[in-house]
């Protein structure tokens, strides 16, 4: 179930254009970042990035604000692997 427009308008608002990733990636040497915040940037028009949930539907996460993370694709992919 994908978040309502206005929610990732505000997430995107929050980001500012930068992946709020900051997990660690330790390990993974195709991850964009290792630890701290992920550097990249991107533009709401041009794509590059997902809103992820934090919590996943299926585990009880909801489409509120605070459970929308704006990442990159790298991040996404490397915690959300399909
Ligand atoms: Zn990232
Ligand atoms: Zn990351």
């Amino acid at each position: 179930m994908p978040f309502p427009e206005d929610v990732i308008e505000q997430a995107f608002k929050r980001s500012g254009g930068r992946c709020e990733c900051s997990r660690d990636h330790e390990g993974d040497v195709n991850a964009p970042h290792l630890d701290e915040r992920c550097p990249r940037t991107f533009s709401k028009e041009f794509g590059g990035w997902v809103a992820h949930h934090k919590v996943s539907i299926i585990e009880g996460g909801d489409n509120s604000l605070d459970n929308c993370e704006i990442i990159c694709e790298g991040c996404h992919k490397h915690i959300d692997p399909i």
